[in-house]
C-alpha cells in the first residue's frame, strides 16, 4: 500500500487558517475511514517551539514523547482525538543539524553539500519515513509561513519533487489564500489569490485545489475569477468563510465536494458510508454550542494579550462546558494589575492559573491563589498554577513567610518550590525541562481520585521547578495534601484542600489531552464545581 500526499500551503498572509484547513481535511477523511495524520512544517530556525516567547507565536503545545511544538499540532491532536508524536512538528533547525552531523561524519563521501539536493532528501526522507512507519493511507502535510517566503522554499521545493517522484496521482496540492471584501457592497476581491498562486506556480507548484477564505460564502462571480487567473478547475475552488466554530469547517468542506474530489483523485475504489461517522462527529460539535447560562471563568495569567497563548485551556474548558451543556465564557486577567484590585476576582465562578515561567507577574497569581482559598472560589492550577499555590499556602497558611519558588527568589528562605535535582548542572534553555508524559499514582480517597477515578494515569509535563518535599508534613497539617505522585513518590504532582469546594493544582498540562467530546477529568471537574458555585 502506498501512502498518499496531502501537501497544505499558504499564500497571501499568515493567520489564515492553514492549521485549521489541515485538521478539517484530516478530519474528513478520518471520518471516511481512512488511516491518516498530519505533519506540520515550521520553517523557522529554531529547534523547536520551546524557547519561542507565547505571546508572539502561540502556545508551546506538548506532545506524550515530550516534544515542544507548534500549537498547529494541538488542532491535528483535538480533530482527529489522536496523539501525534514531535517526529511530525519538522523545523529548518532540525534539518540542518541532521545534514551538518552528517557532513562532519564524511557521510556525503566528498560532495558538495548543497541546499538541492541534500537539505531536500533529508526533508522528504522524514516526511516518508512517517508515512512508511506510521502505515498511513493519507498523510497530510502543513507548510508553515506564506507562499513567497524565503525561509519556506526549501520545503516547497522538497514537496514539488515529492510530486513528481510519487506519481501526481498521489499527490495534492491545496493552497489557502484569502478573498477579501472591502467595500460595503461586498465585492470579493481575487488579486491577492491570483497572485500568491502565481508565486507559488513560478516555483514549479500548481495547486490542485484553492481552498479561499471569505467573510461569508465564495461568491459564483469569484469563484469563476479566481479559477480562470488560478488554472484551478471552478468546482475544485473552495469556499473557506466564517463560521461559528472551527470544528465546523470539516462540514462545509465535506458538503462542496472536497471528500469526492480526494477519493477520485487518489483513486480510492468503493463508496464508504460514513453517515455513522458523522453523526457522532457532529453530535461533537454541536454540543459545543451549549446553550445554558455561561459559566464566567478568571484565567489569571501572565501571557494573557493573545488568546493564542493558552490555547489549548480555552479549548480544554470549552470541551468541559459542553458536558454540561453550560458555555463557559473567559476572562483573561493580566496578574500584574491585580496588584490592589483582587477583589475584582469575587465576579468569577471560577479561577484558573496557567503555566507561566519567570518572577514577573508572580506575586498577582499568589495572591490570586490565597484569594480563591479564602474565598472559597473554585480553583485549578496548572504547572506554575500548582506551584504557586503551594507557596500561597506556604506563606499564609503554613506561616512560612519569605516562601517562595527558587525560579523567582533563587535565595528565598523557604523554598517551597525548586529545582528538579537532576537539573542542577543544566545550562541550555531548549528542550531541557522535565518534557512529556508520565505516570502518575493517585492517593485513594482524594478529590485526585474522585475525578480520575483510577489510581494510575498519565499526564504530560513541561517545567524544571517542582514541589518541595521537605515541607510536606508541614502543608499536611495545615491542611493542604498531596494526592498524586510520580516516580516512587520523589516528585509531588497532585495537590487539594479537602475543606475547599474545589481547590486543585496539578503539576502537569491536563490541557493537552482535553479533546472536543472527551473533556479532560480535572476541567470538566473544575467547571462542575464553578458551574454550581
Ligand atoms: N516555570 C515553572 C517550571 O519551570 C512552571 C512551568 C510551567 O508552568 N509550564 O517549573
Amino acid at each position: 500500500m502506498q501512502t498518499k500526499f496531502i501537501f497544505v500551503t499558504g499564500g497571501v498572509m499568515s493567520g489564515l487558517g492553514k492549521g485549521v484547513v489541515s485538521s478539517s481535511i484530516s478530519k474528513l477523511l478520518q471520518l471516511s475511514n481512512q488511516k491518516v495524520s498530519c505533519v506540520k512544517i515550521d520553517p523557522y530556525l529554531n529547534y523547536d517551539a520551546g524557547t519561542m516567547n507565547p505571546i508572539a507565536h502561540g502556545e508551546v503545545f506538548v506532545t506524550e514523547d515530550g516534544g515542544e511544538c507548534d500549537m498547529d499540532m494541538g488542532n491535528y491532536e483535538r480533530f482527529l482525538n489522536q496523539n501525534i508524536p514531535k517526529s511530525h512538528n519538522i523545523t529548518t533547525a532540525q534539518i540542518y543539524s541532521s545534514v551538518i552531523d552528517a557532513e562532519r561524519k564524511g557521510e556525503y563521501l566528498g560532495a558538495c553539500v548543497q541546499i538541492i539536493p541534500h537539505v531536500t532528501d533529508e526533508i522528504k526522507n522524514r516526511i516518508r519515513i512517517i508515512a512508511e512507519e506510521e502505515s498511513l493511507d493519507i498523510l497530510i502535510v502543513e507548510c508553515g509561513g506564506t507562499v513567497g517566503d524565503i525561509e519556506s522554499l526549501p520545503f516547497l521545493e522538497a514537496l514539488r519533487q515529492i510530486r513528481v517522484e510519487e506519481g501526481s496521482e498521489n499527490v495534492i496540492f491545496v493552497h489557502v489564500t484569502l478573498a477579501p471584501s472591502l467595500d460595503v457592497v461586498g465585492e470579493q476581491k481575487t488579486k491577492p489569490t491570483q497572485h500568491s498562486v502565481q508565486e507559488l506556480r513560478r516555483i514549479g507548484i500548481q495547486p490542485d485545489v484553492l481552498c479561499v477564505r471569505c467573510s461569508s460564502t465564495l461568491q459564483e462571480k469569484t469563484r469563476k475569477k479566481i479559477s480562470m487567473f488560478t488554472n484551478v478547475t471552478e468546482k475544485d475552488v473552495f469556499s473557506c468563510h466564517d463560521v461559528q466554530s472551527i470544528f465546523m469547517v470539516p462540514q462545509i468542506l465535506f458538503e462542496q465536494g472536497l471528500v469526492d474530489l480526494i477519493f477520485k483523485k487518489f483513486s480510492k475504489v468503493g463508496y464508504v458510508d460514513a453517515s455513522e461517522n458523522w453523526d457522532k462527529w457532529n453530535n461533537i460539535v454541536n454540543s459545543m454550542e451549549s446553550s445554558g447560562d455561561p459559566i464566567n471563568i478568571a484565567m489569571v495569567g501572565k501571557y494573557v494579550t493573545l488568546a493564542d497563548s493558552y490555547v489549548s485551556v480555552n479549548h480544554a474548558l470549552k470541551h468541559a462546558g459542553a458536558s454540561i451543556n453550560r458555555p463557559v465564557k473567559i476572562d483573561w486577567i493580566d496578574s500584574e494589575t491585580l496588584n490592589g484590585n483582587i477583589e475584582t476576582l469575587k465576579k468569577y465562578n471560577g479561577i484558573l492559573v496557567p503555566g507561566g515561567f519567570g518572577t514577573r507577574g508572580s506575586e498577582g497569581i499568589i495572591e490570586t491563589a490565597n484569594f480563591a482559598r479564602e474565598r472559597n472560589i473554585p480553583y485549578l492550577g496548572i504547572c506554575f498554577g500548582f506551584q504557586l499555590a503551594a507557596v500561597s499556602f506556604a506563606r499564609n497558611v503554613c506561616n512560612l513567610t519569605d516562601s517562595n519558588s527558587t525560579e523567582i527568589e533563587n535565595e528565598t528562605k523557604n523554598p517551597i518550590i525548586d529545582l528538579l535535582p537532576e537539573q542542577d548542572n543544566v545550562t541550555d534553555l531548549g528542550g531541557s525541562l522535565r518534557l512529556g508524559a508520565n505516570q502518575i499514582e493517585i492517593q485513594e480517597n482524594s478529590m485526585a481520585h474522585k475525578i480520575y477515578n483510577s489510581n494510575i494515569i498519565s499526564k504530560r509535563h513541561r517545567h524544571r521547578y517542582e514541589f518541595n518535599k521537605k515541607y510536606l508534613e508541614s502543608f499536611d497539617k495545615n491542611g493542604m495534601i498531596f494526592s498524586g505522585e510520580s516516580d516512587d513518590g520523589r516528585r509531588m504532582e497532585v495537590l487539594e484542600i479537602p475543606s475547599h469546594k474545589f481547590f486543585l493544582g496539578v503539576q502537569f498540562h491536563p490541557e493537552f489531552n482535553s479533546r472536543p467530546g472527551f473533556p479532560e477529568e480535572s476541567f470538566k471537574a473544575f467547571i462542575s464545581a464553578a458551574g454550581t458555585n
